[in-house]
C-alpha cells in the first residue's frame, strides 16, 4: 500500500464516514479515485487534506466531503446517466462514474475541461466524457440525466438543468450570493412540471459563471507565445526591465519611487510581517514622500488606539494613561528597531512645523482586533480549551496567505463553540468601550462615529468568531473606510501613505483571494473608490523572517525557504542572477515596459508569509495564484532578507518596554 492509498483510506473514515455518509457505494467510490492524480504538480501531499486546492485559472478542486455529500445526495445507482457542471480537474466525475453507468462533464475553462479529458481519457475512465462549455445551458444531446451535479454557485437555478431530468431525477446545486456562502440544494423531479426541494446546509462554491472567460490570456500562460519578443526568455524579460535599486540608506532609494508622488494615495506591501528590508524601504519611500511631495498620513495595517499612541509621539502630543501600545501578538510588527526609527525621524521632522505640516500616524485594522482576538482566546482557553484551538485556527482566516483548510469546513464547529459565542462578544464590547472610554479614539473620531464603531464591532465580532471570507471582507472594508475618512478630516489635498501587507495591498481581483475566495482588499476598494492611487508590492527569494508558529505564539526568527519554482519570486531571483542584481524595481504600470509586464500577467504562484510562517507546509499555508502585473502598480525585489529586530526586553517588567514609543 503507498502513502496515497493510506492518506485516501484515512480521508475517507476520518472526512467522509465520520460526517455520516453511510452509501457502501459513495464510500467505496472515493476509495478508489487517486485524488493525488488530480491536483496540480506539487500538491499531491495535500490532495487528502480537508479542503479545496487550487487547480489553476483561479478554480479549485472541491473539498473530498463536499464530492462525496453531492454524489451521496444524487442518488447514482449503476444505471444512472448523470451530468456534471463545473468539470474542473475532472475529480468528482471520475468518482461518479464508478457508480453511474455514464458521465457528461462541462467545464467552462477550456484549458481545464481538455486537461481534465486527457487526465480521464489517461487513466482509462472511459464512461466520462468531458467538453468545453457553459454548463448553465446543460447538455441537449444525452439529456435527459437521473442526476446533474452543480460544483459551481449561483444565485438562480438554470431552468435548462431542470428541464434537462428525467422522470424523478435529482439535481444537486449551491444556491445563494456567488459571492460568499451558498445553501446546498437538491431538486428532485416528481412529475412534468412538479419539484420537490430540500436542503443539504452551507456550503461555499466558486461562481457559476455564464459568460465565456475572457480571450485576452491574462490568467493563463499560454499567451507567452514563444517569438512574440524574440525569442528572450521570461527571466531576460524581467532582467531587462529591471531598475537596479540603490542602497537602502541611500537618498536615492526614495527618488526611485518619485514617479509616484503625484498619487493621492501610495500604498506599500510587504510579503511577511517580519521583513527588516520591507520596513526600510517602506520608511525610505515614506520619508521621501513626506519631505519633497506634502504626503502627511502614515495609515497603517494596525490598531487605532495603538496607532493613536505612536501618533501622539510622533505629533509632540500629550501622553495619556491609556496602556503602552501594540503589547499583543503579534508585538514585533509595530515594536521592532525599524519602526522605532522611523518614528524617532518622524518626531524631530514634525518638531519645527505647524500642526497642518506635520506628518500623522493613524490604525486603520478594525478597532482593536488584536487585543480583541486576545480577549477571546484567554478567555476560551480558561472555559473550554478545545473551543480555544477552534478559534485559533479560525483566526487564520484573518490571514488569507495562511491556507486553512479548518476554515473551509464549517461542519467541524462543535456545540460548545457555538455556546460561548454571547460571552465572547460582551467581552469583546466591554473591551472596546473601555478602550474608547481611554480615549484611544481621540481627535478624528467624535462621539457619533464611535458610536457608529460600536455598531459594526459588534457585527465584525460575531463574524469573526465564525471566521471566513466575511470577516475578511468586513475588515478590509472597514480599513478603506477608515483610509477614507482620513483623507476627508485632513482635507481636500491631503495625501497618505499606507503600510500593510501585500494581500491587503495587492488588487485581490487578480489574486487567488478574489477569483476563489471573493475576498475584497484595501488595495481593491482604494482603486473602485479613490482611484488615484499606486500599489507597491515587495518580495524576496529567501532569508530569515520574524514569525510564529501559530497565532498567539512566540516570535521565532524562521529561515524562509528558496522560492519555489513556478513563483514570481523565483523568476525574480533568475532575473537577478540573469544581471538585474540583487534589489531592483519593477515598473508595472501599462504601456512602460509591456514585454515583462506580459510576462508578468500570467498567472504564477506568489508567496504570503504573515506573522505565522510555516515552511513544513509551504506551497500550501503561503502560497496563491496571482497576475502580479495586474495585482500591483510596481513590484520591489530584495533577493536576500533578514527577520526585523523586536525592541529588547524592559529591565523592570520583561518582554517589551512598556513605555513604548515615549521612553525611546
Ligand atoms: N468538480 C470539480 C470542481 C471544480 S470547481 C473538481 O472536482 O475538480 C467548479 C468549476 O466550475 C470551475 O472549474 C469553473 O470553471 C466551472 N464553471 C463555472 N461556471 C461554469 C459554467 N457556467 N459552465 C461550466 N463550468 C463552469
Amino acid at each position: 500500500m503507498t502513502d496515497h492509498d493510506t492518506a485516501r483510506e484515512r480521508m475517507v473514515a476520518r472526512q467522509i464516514r465520520a460526517r455520516g455518509i453511510r452509501s457502501p457505494a459513495v464510500l467505496r467510490a472515493m476509495e478508489t479515485v487517486p485524488r493525488h492524480l488530480f491536483v496540480a504538480p506539487g500538491m499531491e501531499e495535500f490532495a487528502y487534506e480537508d479542503g479545496p486546492l487550487s487547480i489553476g485559472e483561479g478554480q479549485t478542486i472541491s473539498q473530498p466531503y463536499i464530492v462525496a455529500l453531492m454524489i451521496d445526495a444524487a442518488e447514482l445507482s449503476p444505471g444512472s446517466r448523470v451530468l456534471e457542471v463545473g468539470a474542473g480537474s475532472g475529480y468528482a466525475a471520475a468518482v461518479a462514474s464508478r457508480i453511474a453507468a455514464t458521465v457528461f462533464a462541462i467545464e467552462r475553462h477550456e484549458s481545464l475541461a481538455s486537461a481534465a479529458a486527457e487526465r480521464l481519457h489517461r487513466l482509462g475512465y472511459d464512461n466520462v466524457t468531458v467538453r468545453a462549455g457553459d454548463g448553465t445551458k446543460g447538455w441537449e444531446e444525452p439529456a435527459p440525466f437521473d442526476a446533474i451535479l452543480v460544483a459551481a454557485g449561483g444565485e438562480d437555478i438554470p431552468a435548462p438543468l431542470k428541464a434537462q431530468l428525467a422522470p424523478g431525477g435529482r439535481l444537486v446545486l449551491p444556491v445563494g450570493s456567488a459571492s460568499g456562502v451558498q445553501a446546498l440544494r437538491k431538486i428532485t423531479r416528481t412529475g412534468q412540471d412538479s419539484f420537490e426541494e430540500e436542503s443539504l446546509g452551507a456550503v461555499r462554491f466558486v461562481p457559476l459563471v455564464s459568460d465565456p472567460p475572457p480571450e485576452d490570456g491574462t490568467r493563463s500562460a499560454s499567451d507567452l507565445r514563444p517569438g512574440r519578443s524574440r525569442n528572450r526568455s521570461p527571466v531576460q524579460l524581467v532582467a531587462e526591465s529591471a531598475e537596479a535599486l540603490p542602497d537602502i540608506d541611500d537618498p536615492a532609494f526614495g527618488a526611485m519611487f518619485e514617479r509616484f508622488a503625484d498619487a493621492r494615495v501610495v500604498l506599500l506591501g510587504e510579503a511577511s510581517h517580519g521583513t527588516s528590508e520591507f520596513y526600510r524601504a517602506r520608511a525610505a519611500i515614506t520619508k521621501h514622500l513626506i519631505e519633497k511631495h506634502g504626503f502627511t498620513i502614515i495609515a497603517a495595517e494596525a490598531d487605532w488606539p495603538d496607532a493613536a499612541a505612536v501618533d501622539r509621539y510622533v505629533r509632540h502630543k500629550e501622553k495619556t494613561d491609556a496602556p503602552a501600545p501594540f503589547q499583543r501578538f503579534p508585538t514585533w510588527m509595530w515594536r521592532n528597531t525599524d519602526i522605532a526609527a522611523l518614528t524617532g525621524w518622524l518626531r524631530s521632522y514634525n518638531a519645527d512645523r505647524e500642526e497642518e505640516g506635520r506628518a500623522g500616524f493613524y490604525g486603520l485594522d478594525l478597532y482593536s482586533m488584536n487585543a480583541s482576538i486576545g480577549a477571546v482566546l484567554d478567555y476560551l482557553d480558561e472555559v473550554d480549551p478545545q473551543a480555544a484551538a477552534v478559534a485559533r485556527e479560525r483566526y487564520g482566516c484573518l490571514t488569507p496567505y495562511q491556507n486553512e483548510p479548518a476554515a473551509y469546513g464549517r461542519a467541524v464547529l462543535t456545540e460548545d463553540y457555538e455556546a460561548c459565542e454571547e460571552e465572547v462578544i460582551r467581552q469583546c464590547r466591554e473591551l472596546l468601550e473601555a478602550r474608547l472610554a481611554d480615549g484611544g479614539g481621540e481627535g478624528l473620531f467624535d462621539a457619533a462615529q464611535n458610536a457608529r464603531l460600536v455598531a459594526s464591532a459588534e457585527r465584525y465580532y460575531r463574524i469573526m468568531y465564525h471566521g471566513g471570507a466575511e470577516s475578511w471582507n468586513l475588515r478590509d472594508t472597514h480599513m478603506a473606510e477608515t483610509l477614507e475618512q482620513l483623507l476627508e478630516a485632513k482635507g481636500p489635498g491631503a495625501k497618505a501613505v499606507v503600510w500593510a501587507h501585500n494581500s491587503h495591498i495587492g488588487d485581490a481581483r487578480h489574486t487567488e483571494m478574489g477569483a476563489v475566495r471573493h475576498e475584497v482588499n484595501l488595495g481593491q476598494l482604494c482603486r473602485e473608490r479613490i482611484g488615484d492611487c499606486a500599489l507597491i508590492g515587495f518580495g524576496t527569494h529567501a532569508g530569515t523572517v520574524a514569525a510564529a508558529s501559530d497565532w498567539d505564539g512566540d516570535m521565532e526568527v524562521k529561515r524562509v525557504r528558496p522560492s519555489l519554482e513556478g513563483s514570481v519570486e523565483r523568476l525574480c531571483h533568475d532575473a537577478g542572477e540573469a544581471g538585474a542584481g540583487p534589489a531592483f524595481l519593477l515598473d508595472l504600470r501599462e504601456g512602460r515596459n509591456e514585454a515583462m509586464r506580459r510576462v508578468l500577467l500570467s498567472e504564477r504562484i506568489e508567496r504570503f508569509i504573515g506573522v505565522i510562517y510555516r515552511p513544513e507546509t509551504e506551497r500550501l499555508s503561503h502560497y496563491a495564484d496571482v497576475s502580479l502585473a495586474r495585482q500591483f502598480d510596481a513590484y520591489a525585489f530584495f533577493d536576500e532578507t533578514e527577520a526585523v529586530t523586536p525592541l529588547g526586553p524592559d529591565h523592570a517588567a520583561g518582554g517589551v518596554p512598556d513605555t513604548y514609543p515615549f521612553g525611546l
